[in-house]
């Protein structure tokens, strides 16, 4: 019996060593803070696990609970962390300006906030050189959404089925998912054909589904739009990387119809796609709007709208301002991410670590009937679960199943997709192989179990 236990210890992954102790935990017990927060925050159930962790620390890629056990953090926050928590950088930077000055308004002049607009800048392509600052990516889509109608004077806007923009009235009408949908008037949207190589009905063929974007223009609007807006991988939706070929194709319908492309980077931005820095660079396109949020702070609260110089001037209409948007120390913040990206080669760690790790994914497809698809770039990966391949129906139970034991096992991911079966893979970007064997072998381990 010894030796079959020894055996079978054996075969529990082990997460990779890593140089950290979290300081010991004081605070009040999970149990009290659950009550409370049912009590002072929303009553929703809305956060994972069963029984939710108590997450007191964070150091890059991992996670520490309130008994200082460590977690592989494989979702990034909510593809958030982009340089790892806590990274030094970022945290000196952020204490540097606090105690400089904390805020400042755009009445008078600041250089952290220039300093980083110009950096922005330089990180996209053509004559996207304007930064508006927001607080969120809702705010960030909001904001995009308003510049298009006022350049073009219409109000008709197109977005896909399925997308994630944000949870305000106008980007909950773009979002098109019910599952996020209040039953508010959000007019003037109209949602497209998804171009989801795996669910949807044109399969990998992204001009069939650009073609529905015409039509809508042609049967549902004037003929004339103000605009387009999607993310390249849509993220809340499943990981879901749009067929090739689409953008450009729809990309030249807007603009025959009058309107303005805009890019929703909101997850994709800031090298998680590994082969290249922005979501949309990978179709070969150049929007007229980029918004971005999430990464752009390593999950410090900031947003941004950059676009050109052309379309920015409809602001100088109105007085138009954000109180805290673009504050310095968040601006700070987005300064160090950057140079962080660059000096630590995060993209290229993102391209290398994540084909590495969709190869292995990929592998445990052959291996467990229960994946149905693996897919995304970079950090940015999906798993599908599914009972039946034929069918595709959605394996949500087992999903929240593996999750639960996964998380048992040190390893936390992330779960999207419109019914709750896709595991979603995004970790800070200086995640390693030794990280991604420990992912897979987990998956694997749990999986073998079922
Ligand atoms: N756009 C995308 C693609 C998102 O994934 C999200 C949030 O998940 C948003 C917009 C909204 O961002 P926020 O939650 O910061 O308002």
């Amino acid at each position: 019996v010894a030796e079959k236990e020894t055996s079978n210890e054996a075969l529990i992954p082990k997460m990779p060593p890593f140089e950290y102790s979290p300081p010991p935990y004081t605070g009040p017990s999970a149990t009290e803070i659950l009550q409370k927060r049912k009590q002072f925050l929303s009553p929703s159930m809305f956060y994972f696990y069963n029984k939710p962790l108590n997450i007191v620390d964070g150091k890059m890629q991992y996670l520490y609970d309130d008994n200082g056990r460590r977690y592989l953090d494989a979702f990034g926050g909510i593809a958030t962390v982009c340089c790892g928590h806590c990274h030094p950088d970022v945290v000196n930077a952020i204490v540097d300006q606090t105690n400089r000055l904390q805020h400042s308004t755009i009445l008078y002049l600041n250089p952290t906030i220039v300093d980083f607009a110009e950096a922005l800048a330089s990180k996209l392509p053509g004559d996207l050189k304007v930064v508006f600052f927001t607080n969120s990516g809702t705010e960030a889509n909001e904001l995009a959404m308003m510049i298009a109608r006022l350049y073009t004077g219409c109000h008709d806007i197109v977005s896909l089925r399925n997308a994630y923009h944000g949870n305000a009235a106008g980007t909950m009408g773009a979002t098109g998912q019910c599952n996020w949908k209040f039953n508010v008037v959000q007019s003037g949207v109209h949602h497209a054909l998804n171009p989801d190589p795996y669910r949807g009905v044109f399969g990998s063929d992204g001009k069939k589904y650009a073609r529905d974007v015409e039509d809508l223009i042609a049967f549902g609007t004037s003929g004339h739009v103000a605009g387009f807006i999607s993310e390249a991988i849509q993220g809340v939706g499943g990981i879901i990387e749009l067929a090739p070929g689409y953008l450009p194709a729809v990309y030249s319908s807007i603009k025959k119809a009058g309107g303005l492309c805009i890019a929703d980077e909101v997850q994709s931005g800031f090298a998680r796609t590994g082969s290249h820095f922005w979501g949309f660079e990978t179709q070969g396109v150049v929007p007229d709007m980029v918004t971005m949020a999430k990464g752009i702070g390593n999950g410090i609260p900031l947003g941004a709208v950059v676009t050109t110089p052309e379309i920015a001037e409809v602001l100088t209409r109105r007085s138009y301002f954000n109180t805290f948007g673009g504050n310095p120390v968040c601006t700070a913040a987005g300064l160090a991410v950057l140079k962080v990206i660059e000096r630590e080669k995060l993209q290229e760690n993102a391209h290398v670590v994540g084909s590495y790790l969709k190869e292995r994914l990929t592998a445990l497809k052959d291996k467990h009937e229960i994946i149905g698809d693996v897919r995304g770039r970079g950090l940015m990966l999906g798993v599908e679960l599914v009972t039946d391949h034929q069918l595709k129906t959605p394996a949500k139970v087992e999903t929240m199943h593996v999750m639960e034991q996964m998380k048992d096992m040190g390893v936390l991911v992330g779960k999207g997709g419109f019914y709750g079966n896709v595991f979603r893979i995004t970790p800070p970007l200086c995640f390693t192989k030794n990280d991604a064997d420990f992912l897979v072998d987990v998956m694997d381990y749990m999986m073998s179990k079922m």
